[in-house]
């Protein structure tokens, strides 16, 4: 079977509880005490889509600022203009389960997403709602191998800086 790496990066507010989707979908636990994050924390997961095999390497970052639903339209702008050209985006509103506290209509979040062609789900990383179908939805948006590029095709290679020092280690 076939085995692909889909690489996932979480960007967000801090405490918005982005540690705690990926504990959730790794380890299908939750932890209330979580420490915060420091720097960023690196996590994967291989779970089996149709006929591959797809191993998520997940990039949990700390973010430093309070951002909000406002803000994420600057991670998306970001994201289009300097991402690669088939980057999938999965916008989820987590916490869904604290109801009475909600801040952003789902309306506006799924209105918002369906115009940027994101995937929206809301999430709560506390009930285990929604977290395995977040990924799977990457799954499902990434697109499939045959139509990949071959390699040495459109894709570009990177490479390190004549003028960067060398490092002996890391
Ligand atoms: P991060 O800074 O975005 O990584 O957020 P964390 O995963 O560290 O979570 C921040 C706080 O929110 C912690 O106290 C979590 O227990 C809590 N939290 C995370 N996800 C949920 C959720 O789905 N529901 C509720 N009620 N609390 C959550
Ligand atoms: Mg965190």
């Amino acid at each position: 079977m076939a085995l692909r790496e889909l690489k996932v990066c979480l960007l967000g507010d801090t405490g918005v509880g982005k540690s705690s989707i990926v504990w959730r979908f790794v380890e299908d636990s939750f932890d209330p005490n979580i420490n915060p994050t420091i720097g960023a924390s690196f996590m994967t997961k291989t779970v089996q889509y149709q006929n591959e095999l797809h191993k998520f390497l997940i990039w949990d970052t700390a973010g430093q600022e309070r951002e909000t639903f406002s803000t994420l339209k600057n991670w998306v702008r970001e994201l289009r203009q300097h991402g690669p050209p088939n980057i999938v985006v999965a916008i989820a509103g987590n916490k869904c389960d604290l109801i009475d506290v909600r801040e952003v209509m789902e309306r506006d979040a799924k209105d918002y997403a369906d115009s940027i062609h994101a995937i929206f789900v809301e999430t709560s990383a506390k009930n285990a709602i929604n977290i395995n179908e977040l990924f799977i939805e990457i799954s499902r948006r990434i697109p499939s191998a045959d139509a990949s590029p071959p390699s040495g095709g459109k894709g570009f290679k990177l490479r390190r800086q004549p003028s960067e020092p060398q490092r002996s280690c890391c």
